[in-house]
């Protein structure tokens, strides 16, 4: 098969504007913590980006104090047509400084410039531009006549889409008249703590938030403090359990984002080549580190080697290399221990029988990289079946019938995603009604829109994040 020779085309990684050190945001200054100092490291080259300071429990506590008096002083009290106004200032600033995150998220992230300048960094703006229009529209949006804040937000987000998760906890909080405490995750915490720069540069009042970089000990802090009103966790299905037991009687407001296993059904009738595209996307897409992927692929069997060798083909097309690359179509494993995992679990399915597709594609001898695979002859009591890889791996299972189909999708303790390929609009609708998933996408996947609640049940965990009904998680209701 000839594929297109293409010249290199790397985004110039000056535009990220990368500083030696970032200092923690706390009560709007820049100032030092109290922890030991982490580094983080580009997972593309493993060379170190920056020395990031780290919350140590006092800062934490100084924290949640300052989100407390803004939030009791300032925000709460603000009429929400002004409070508006500071969030559409983020939005635009956002914006302007596009570049600059999108290049300094694949820096830190691995995920090729293509998605951060495309996906991440304009819904992350979207996100903060959507709100910006509920936060003087809050008496109209189903919760009473005058819905009030809870309080303080405590929030800890995950490594696969570090600004886009700041923003889709942040802004929300902040148009309910909420004020926030984030801890961002280990391994990406440098886009954060631009966004708080962008949120200095905006004026918002000091305290309104805070942005804590730190390990985990750092985040238990953050939800633990008797002065929080709300978490939000979005992260590992052990960890959200783990926090829900510790907050049991606290009477604080919980919303969990956790793993998922989706099922991506492939019909017979479904158009093949773009649902080809659909599953590429739907795994493929930021390294397969996300949390709704469309990991486990359910195929009529009637088309089952059809689309097995079309994916093949289109698979081993998909570049594999430099993040900053804009033909880059996936980058790097975030970290060692993302990757280790992944080999662990594709050693798994090997040993368990399926048989295993490697793309031929080059892949870069430094830097943590996982060529794109494709498991076939998956059966459910498989690990690859029913564990989440977070990475760029797929199982393929086949079904004979539609209630086949879905048995196999909702074989899973999750329940976040799903998605249905077919021509026959009735078949949707029959699906849509019967699989157990927050989200289902009909002829498309991995479609993300601040109108649009996004959320799971089950082990994928409760509460919904976008839309009106996202309101509900940061109001007093
Ligand atoms: P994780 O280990 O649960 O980490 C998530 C965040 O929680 C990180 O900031 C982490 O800090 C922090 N943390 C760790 N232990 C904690 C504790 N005991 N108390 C409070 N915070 C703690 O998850 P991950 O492996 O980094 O992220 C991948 C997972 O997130 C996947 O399972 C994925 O499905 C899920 N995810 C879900 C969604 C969704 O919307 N449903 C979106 C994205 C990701 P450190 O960084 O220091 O570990
Ligand atoms: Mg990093």
């Amino acid at each position: 098969m000839t594929t297109w020779e293409y010249a290199p085309a790397p985004e110039s990684r000056d535009i990220a504007n990368l500083k030696p050190s970032y200092r923690m945001f706390l009560d709007g200054e820049f100032v030092e913590g109290g922890g030991e100092p982490l580094k983080s490291i580009n997972p593309a080259t493993e060379e170190v980006l920056a020395e990031v300071s780290t919350a140590d429990r006092d800062d934490v506590d100084r924290a949640v104090k300052a989100a407390g008096r803004a939030q009791e002083e300032v925000w709460g009290p603000m009429p929400g047509a002004e409070r508006a106004k500071y969030v559409y200032r983020i939005a635009r600033l956002i914006a302007e400084r596009a570049r600059e995150l999108a290049v300094l998220e694949s820096l830190d992230n691995g995920k090729p410039i293509r998605e951060s300048r495309d996906v991440d960094v304009p819904t992350a703006s979207a996100h903060f531009f959507h709100h910006a229009g509920w936060a003087d529209k809050l008496d109209f949006a189903g919760y009473g006549p005058d819905p009030r804040p809870l309080g303080v937000a405590g929030q800890v987000i995950p490594w696969n889409f570090p600004l886009l998760m700041a923003a889709w906890k942040i802004a929300p909080a902040l148009a309910c008249g909420n004020t926030v405490v984030l801890k961002p995750a280990e391994t990406t915490p440098l886009t954060a703590l631009v966004l708080a720069e962008i949120i200095q540069q905006a004026e918002l009042p000091p305290g309104v938030v805070n942005v804590l970089p730190g390990a985990g000990d750092v985040g238990a802090a953050v939800v633990g403090h008797p002065g929080v009103h709300k978490v939000a966790f979005t992260g590992s299905t052990d960890v959200g359990k783990s926090i829900q037991r510790s907050l049991a009687g606290s009477g604080k407001k919980l919303t969990l984002e956790l793993g998922g296993k989706a099922a991506n059904v492939v019909f017979d009738d479904a158009p093949l080549d773009q649902a080809v595209e659909g599953i590429v996307n739907g795994i493929f897409f930021n390294q397969g580190h996300v949390c709704c992927a469309g990991s486990r692929l359910l195929v009529q069997e009637s088309v089952a080697e059809e689309v097995l060798e079309k994916l093949h083909r289109r698979v081993a097309t998909l570049r594999v290399g430099d993040p900053l690359d804009k033909n880059t179509d996936v980058g790097a494993i975030n970290s060692r221990e993302q990757l280790t995992k992944i080999q662990e679990l594709v050693a798994s399915g090997e040993s368990e029988g399926a048989e295993r597709w490697t793309s031929p594609c080059p892949v870069p001898d430094k830097g943590f990289f996982f060529a794109p695979t494709v498991f076939a002859g998956v059966s459910q009591a498989m690990r690859i079946a029913r564990e989440e890889i977070f990475g760029p791996v797929l199982s393929v299972l086949t079904f004979r019938t539609p209630d086949e189909a879905v048995a196999k999708a909702n074989n899973t303790p999750y329940g976040l995603s799903a998605g249905v390929w077919t021509e026959k609009g009735s078949r949707i609708l029959w699906m849509a009604d019967r699989l157990r998933a927050g989200v289902v996408w009909a002829n498309t996947f991995n479609r993300f829109d601040p109108t649009a609640p996004f959320g799971g049940y089950r082990e994928s965990g409760f509460g919904r994040e976008g839309g009106r009904a996202g309101l509900e998680a940061y109001l007093d209701v």
